[in-house]
């Protein structure tokens, strides 16, 4: 699986996997993810470092 957020693979066994009220699930490689995803509500496609991860 990958992180929802920056794309990055995540090792089985590893990440924190949060459900949304709607239903919609979200992996995390890291707090970092989350924390970006979840409470800053930023677009992983406008944070450079989350780009890192992401094949072009
Ligand atoms: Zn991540």
């Amino acid at each position: 699986m990958r992180c929802s957020f920056c794309n990055k693979r995540i090792p089985e066994g590893t990440g924190t996997m949060y459900v949304k009220a709607s239903g919609k699930i979200f992996y995390f490689c890291s707090s970092k993810c989350e924390k970006n995803m979840l409470k800053l509500k930023r677009k992983p496609t406008k944070v450079e470092w989350a780009q890192k991860g992401v094949k072009k």
